[in-house]
């Protein structure tokens, strides 16, 4: 969905859209949608500037980083945006930005893209790393078993590195 900003009211403008799964390519590989989005908000031009209030719901799922066992992540997160026309962006370039400054986005001046604003909000709500628990053994380095359903009987023989260099400092190494 696209807002035109040419057809708000008094400049101000609320939105909501829901999505199913397939509607929406978030373009990342690691997350995928388990559920139907939901993103409603407020939008508001003053001059340059577009403000959006908003919130956005929904199931994200992502793979244990050490077992790849897929894990459902409810995602409900409030967000604040502010947009500056591109040609205005331009023209501020020089002036040094402020911290507060440096989360401004870029767009056409000319419309928002509602569905770019719910891809964008649903990654940034899923953690970059991902655990099923927090003591998930993820696989057998030699025999490739999931380890989580019971010990294969492996020898332990690679010692994890950040315990090597820990045994290293002990040793006086
Ligand atoms: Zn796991
Ligand atoms: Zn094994």
């Amino acid at each position: 969905m696209r807002i035109e900003l040419a057809n708000l009211e008094d400049g101000r403008r609320d939105f909501e859209k829901a999505y199913q799964p397939a509607e929406l390519d978030l373009g990342d590989e690691r997350v995928t949608l388990c559920g139907p989005t939901s993103i409603s908000g407020k939008i508001r031009q003053a001059g340059t500037e577009v403000f959006i209030d908003g919130h956005v719901d929904t199931c994200a799922q992502v793979d244990c980083d050490r077992c790849l066992k897929p894990l459902q992540i409810p995602v409900s997160s409030d967000f604040e945006l502010e947009y500056i026309s591109g040609g205005e962006y331009e023209g501020n370039r020089n002036v040094a930005l402020t911290e507060d400054e440096m989360s401004v986005s870029v767009f056409d001046g000319e419309t928002i893209d509602v569905d770019e604003v719910a891809k964008e909000q649903i990654l940034l709500a899923v953690p970059s790393r991902s655990l099923c628990a927090e003591n998930c053994k993820g696989f057998c380095p030699t025999c490739g078993a999931n380890r989580n359903a019971g010990d294969c009987g492996c020898e332990e023989k690679e010692i994890d590195p950040r315990w090597a260099a820990l045994k290293n400092l002990v040793d006086g190494k």
